[in-house]
């Protein structure tokens, strides 16, 4: 697991783990979520990365900063989707839509920027988002028009 953000001091050595189809959620993130825990660490982790264009995220697909403060984490898993393995693969299709690997590294403003260029087209989204629980409630589901 990636450090707390409040240890981290700002600059490009410190690299912030995010799964990859949070890159989305944080788009569409509007103050909902699975605790107020959870809902305060979200906002947290959007606030630090909208003032920090410049720092990094390393891209993955399991846990990261957001599932640390999760209901749903168990034992450094997401126990949400334990026989579907869903979760995963909505990180996996989002690694494979950007071009990039598990693992890859890169600036916040420019991978949000990827975001937006490679995935904004309807079908993307539905492969996607389709068994999410927060489609109604997420910007950026609703912003396609779905
Ligand atoms: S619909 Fe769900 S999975 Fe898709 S971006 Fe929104 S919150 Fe994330
Ligand atoms: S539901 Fe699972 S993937 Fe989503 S934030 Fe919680 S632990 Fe992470």
């Amino acid at each position: 697991m990636g450090k707390k953000l409040e240890d981290q001091s700002i600059g490009f050595s410190d690299v912030i783990k995010i799964r990859a189809h949070h890159l989305l959620c944080i788009q569409g993130f509007q103050g909902y979520g699975y605790s107020p825990e959870f809902q305060i660490n979200l906002e947290k982790v959007i606030k630090f990365l909208k003032n920090h264009p410049n720092s990094c995220l390393k891209v993955v697909a399991e846990a990261d900063v957001i599932c640390e403060s999760c209901p749903n984490l168990e034992g450094g898993c997401c126990n949400r989707y334990l026989h579907s393995n869903s979760i995963q693969s909505m990180d996996i299709q989002v690694l494979k839509k950007l071009g990039i690997a598990d693992g890859h590294i890169e600036q916040v403003g420019s991978l949000f920027s990827q975001v937006k260029d490679a995935l904004n087209k309807v079908e993307d989204v539905k492969d996607i988002c389709g068994n999410c629980s927060w489609k109604d409630k997420c910007l950026w589901y609703l912003s396609l028009g779905l």
